[in-house]
């Protein structure tokens, strides 16, 4: 748990939302509509950030009455057993979006099923993400927010269906090539690969086409049978922050595993124009990485650690002290980094990596980030 909320409480845009105290507006007129979560997430987030930026020990929070609100939301994490931290990453998250949702503007103007599927594929990206966020729009999903296009073309007439769905993180297997068999000295029948992988081919793997056949043959609208078909995932918009899980905890009918694979992923520069669709507008985003969540251990025990590109006290937001997340994100705005270079206030900051463990936070070599690394967290450059 405490690797997740450090890599969340590194976000620099969340933390400024929190620290200006746009939360509280967002979370009132919630209220009003009664969130799942009651508002509890955000009330114990805030807490906790507020006691991490007023202490005046070098002593380390405990973090117990965020832990029990998350508990109280999502049974699931109580005990000690090991809990997964993209789980936990995306309750928080889930938790956050509910709470300061901003209640829906207007219905939207609804369209029969035939009028969306005459539409471009650019059209129906658009209006699958103004319903979305119509349907109620946050801090959460402007920042974390991405569309995926799922299309599933029939070889038989070509006719070719779409959904859109939005995601606040993308999980993406990774790769494993030439299986060895070891079968006197493993427990397990086939041991994996340990060849190291870039994050490049997890983001092939993860939009590599599907070929439905057989038994998962796709029920065609068109030729009204079941019929050959290809699946093919894209990234139609790419979310300002993007959360990448490598998917390192496999798990089949009887056991799981975990993929121990060293992924070699950038901490800089990061493109994603093989997983998004080529049409898109801008065509390329690049991502900057601030906070990786790593794990070491097994898939029944180990350890969560994290990893942080700490930059500063919170600072005011790029712009007027008046201006807040939201509404840059509303309008668009550019979420240029506050730091620059030359900025007097914290040049000795700029690009120091720490490594959060449960009671102490030590500089750490980037370089140590990327053995174990489970979840990552990129900011799209502007
Ligand atoms: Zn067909």
């Amino acid at each position: 748990m405490n690797s997740i909320v450090q890599c969340t409480l590194a976000t620099e845009y969340l933390v400024s939302y929190f620290a200006q105290g746009e939360w509280e507006s967002d979370i009132n007129s919630n209220a009003r509509r009664g969130s799942t979560a009651k508002g509890k997430m955000a009330q114990a987030f805030s807490s906790l950030f507020n006691e991490t930026c007023t202490r005046t020990s070098s002593t380390a929070i405990s973090p117990n009455i965020f832990y029990r609100t998350v508990c109280s939301l999502y049974p699931q994490f109580s005990g000690y057993s090991q809990h997964d931290a993209q789980e936990f990453l995306r309750c928080i998250l889930d938790g956050l979006h509910e709470d300061l949702r901003v209640p829906p503007t207007k219905p939207s103007k609804t369209y029969s099923e035939a009028e969306v599927d005459s539409w471009s594929d650019e059209k129906k990206a658009r209006y699958s993400w103004d319903r979305f966020r119509k349907d109620g729009s946050s801090i959460i999903l402007d920042l974390f927010g991405g569309l995926l296009h799922s299309s599933i073309t029939c070889h038989r007439c070509k006719y070719r269906s779409s959904t859109f769905d939005f995601f606040m993180d993308l999980s993406v297997p990774i790769p494993q090539s030439g299986n060895d068999e070891r079968p006197l000295l493993s427990f397990s029948r086939r041991s994996r690969s340990q060849k190291p992988v870039s994050l490049r081919e997890c983001l092939d793997e993860f939009t590599a086409d599907e070929i439905l056949d057989g038994s998962e043959a796709y029920n065609c609208a068109k030729c009204k049978k079941p019929v050959k078909a290809t699946k093919r995932l894209r990234v139609c918009k790419a979310p300002d922050l993007l959360v990448i899980h490598l998917k390192r905890f496999a798990y089949d009918t009887y056991s799981g595993e975990k993929i121990e694979n060293v992924v070699d992923f950038p901490f800089s520069n990061l493109r994603i124009d093989n997983i998004m669709r080529p049409d898109v507008s801008p065509p390329s985003p690049v991502y900057d990485l601030y906070a990786v969540c790593g794990h070491s251990g097994s898939l029944h025990g180990g350890h969560y650690v994290a990893y942080t590109k700490s930059l500063s006290p919170y600072p005011p937001l790029p712009g007027s002290q008046q201006s807040s997340v939201h509404s840059l994100v509303e309008s668009s705005a550019p979420l240029a980094s506050p730091w620059t270079p030359d900025s007097p206030a914290l040049p000795a900051l700029r690009e120091t990596w720490h490594l959060c463990n449960d009671s102490y936070v030590s500089p750490v070599n980037k370089a140590e980030a990327v053995s174990g690394a489970y979840v990552l967290f990129y900011k799209r450059r502007r």
